[in-house]
């Protein structure tokens, strides 16, 4: 386990992947009932973009940092303020949240949160970051444990996110099998995973495995590229999205040309927004 969260946290994929996020649990907010959230791959929840490991790589900088100063659309105010709840007085931007202090940013007191997190350190610091926290439980496990041991919830809505490092080379077919295991449990739970984009071909197949083993939920397919992949940088990135909320295709499609306008990293970023399993 080498991958570390804290080189990468704000950086284009994170925004895009925490835009999403919010959109979601703001969806599920519209009833009053509560809501469950796993998270499986939490990392630490929360990152300092002076740190060592942020300055080193200065993503964040060309990531969430390219969101202040611009007029932003009123759908990216929930991440916004998330991100904005972490900072300490006067400061615009030094702390970036991770997914569950995101979430926990917009829960209310009826909804409750589970975040694994399997690296030692990182688990510690999440478990410190929700102290005493009565709505938020810190696992020390494995993520794709975390999916049989917690699913379904007892709440019957709410939300999977699932955001693995992709360190092993068989993280791809981890994330269909796990996909198919959530489902299986909980059929009706919204699943969102994120998607790193190196090779098209294995992203491509990727997504057509995925759209076989969920069909026939609905499933999205949200994409941001910088530049084209050549197999061996991180050109972009993507979500997939089972049992999204219904309006949630519709904001992307608002959001989608903002964000590759402000994230961009040369001439042409692309993006994609697809249902996969529209013709199956
Ligand atoms: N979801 C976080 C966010 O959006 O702020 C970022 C997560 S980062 C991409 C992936 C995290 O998964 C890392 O912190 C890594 O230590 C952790 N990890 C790696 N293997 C894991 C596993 N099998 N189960 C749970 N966590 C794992």
């Amino acid at each position: 386990m080498n991958y570390r969260h804290a080189f990468h946290a704000g950086n284009f994929a994170d925004v895009l992947k925490h835009v999403v996020l919010t959109r979601i649990v703001e969806y599920l907010k519209r009833k009053e009932a509560g809501f469950f959230v796993l998270d499986t791959h939490a990392g630490r929840g929360r990152y300092d973009l002076r740190g060592e490991e942020a300055e080193r790589t200065g993503e964040a900088a060309v990531g969430i940092g390219r969101l202040f100063g611009v007029a932003v659309p009123e759908l990216v105010h929930p991440y916004l303020d998330a991100v904005g709840a972490v900072q300490h007085e006067r400061e615009a931007l030094r702390w970036y949240p991770g997914s569950p202090r995101i979430v926990r940013a917009l829960m209310r007191s009826q909804d409750r949160l589970f975040a694994a997190e399997l690296h030692p350190e990182d688990a510690a610091a999440l478990k410190a970051e929700f102290a005493g926290d009565r709505q938020v439980r810190t696992l020390a496990i494995d993520g794709y444990q975390a999916i049989r041991a917690y699913l379904p919830p007892s709440e019957r809505r709410g939300l999977v996110l699932i955001d693995p490092p992709f360190e092993s080379a068989d993280e791809f077919s981890r994330l269909v099998s796990a996909l198919g295991e959530g489902l299986k449990r909980w059929a009706t739970g919204t699943f969102l995973v994120w998607y790193p984009i190196k090779h098209r071909r294995q992203v491509d197949d990727f997504l057509s495995e995925t759209a076989l083993s969920c069909r026939p939920r609905p499933t999205l397919c949200i994409e941001l590229l910088l530049r084209r992949p050549d197999g061996i940088l991180l050109a972009g990135c993507g979500l997939v999205v089972v049992n999204p909320p219904f309006v949630l295709g519709e904001e992307m499609s608002g959001l989608l040309p903002f964000l590759a306008k402000t994230l961009r990293d040369g001439p042409a970023p692309t993006t994609r927004l697809e249902w996969l399993n529209a013709q199956l």
